[in-house]
């Protein structure tokens, strides 16, 4: 039995709902304003359907696929498991999904979206559209988004019936939250070194190191202290945290340098990764895929590194 209206929300075909076999035995390929673009299928589907107690959350389900161009198809079996992704979201990540849908739909900053509560709502996590409005509300009271006009009695004009739409354009504040500033810091012009302090790496930075990062303009910090216990010095991790970049050079596999350089990238730092090239088969396989500088000399080193330095860390500023 097909039905006559959109098994999920119950809009009908007059309220914008399409319905047309899917193809795919007693299957229906659904259009619908709120619920968005699904399939259902299976046996019994339709009728078993009748009793879903869980209809709102599977509605965002299927709006927020579809949406984002993917096609839920939904059975028995699977239905509960669709809805369950959306029926306890916080309260805060539904702020963000709102922000997110303010912004995408926007497209730049400046421009205002337009959103129709009546049916966008289950592009957040709402179960109605009034649940939606209270969500506007918090997003303007928190400054993130820019109120729309206000009644006579100073109540947001959020339209929860029929079919009208809202302007709503994000703040500095609500674009600060969609697109966060990727995390920068440290004193810019210091670039710190780590490597394996030994006779045989000692020409490798005094002839390679050390010019090529003073030449591209920046003050190489080398901390020429032994580990103690296999504790990195807080000294060491104080310079970490000042620099603008890192170069890291593995010659000798030594731990400490695994270490600071994965710290570096913890703190978002840039590391520029060397390795002399009879190890570079030795490098430890979580970063033996990074584009390493693989020398044979301190001033084949020099060199390369030195074109590194200038094409990616200044290109960065
Ligand atoms: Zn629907």
């Amino acid at each position: 039995m097909s039905p006559n209206s959109c098994p999920i929300c119950s809009r009908s075909t007059e309220a914008g709902v399409t319905m047309r076999n899917s193809g795919t035995g007693d299957g229906q390929h659904i259009v619908c304003p709120q619920c968005g673009e699904y399939e259902l299928t299976g046996p019994h589907v339709f009728e078993e359907s009748r009793n879903w107690n869980f209809k709102p959350a599977l509605s965002c389900a299927t709006r927020q696929a579809s949406d984002a161009g993917q096609l839920l198809r939904v059975t028995t079996e699977n239905a509960t498991g669709f809805s369950e992704g959306h029926s306890r979201t916080r309260a805060n990540e539904n702020v963000g999904k709102l922000l997110s849908l303010i912004a995408r739909r926007s497209g730049r900053p400046g421009r205002a979206a337009d959103i129709r509560p009546t049916i966008d709502f289950t592009l957040i996590d709402c179960y109605s559209v009034q649940e939606f409005a209270a969500y506007i509300g918090w997003v303007v009271d928190d400054r993130l988004v820019k109120a729309p006009p206000r009644s006579g009695l100073g109540q947001l004009m959020v339209p929860t019936h029929g079919d009208k739409s809202v302007q709503l354009s994000l703040t500095m504040s609500g674009w600060n939250q969609v697109q966060p500033l990727p995390q920068t810091g440290g004193i810019p012009g210091r670039c710190f070194v780590a490597m394996w302090f030994s006779e045989e790496t000692r020409t490798a930075y005094e002839n390679g190191i050390e010019p090529a990062v003073s030449d591209a303009g920046f003050k190489p910090i080398r901390i020429d202290k032994k580990e103690h216990n296999n504790e990195i010095p807080d000294e060491i991790i104080a310079e970490i945290r000042n620099c603008q970049f890192m170069v890291a050079d593995f010659t000798g596999q030594r731990a400490g340098v695994y270490y600071e350089a994965g710290f570096a990238m913890g703190l978002g730092r840039s590391v520029i990764w060397c390795c002399r090239k009879d190890e570079i088969e030795k490098l430890h396989f979580d970063t033996n895929h990074k584009n390493h500088i693989d020398w044979q000399t301190p001033q084949e080193l020099r060199e390369r590194l030195y074109t590194r330095i200038r094409s990616t860390i200044l290109d960065q500023a």
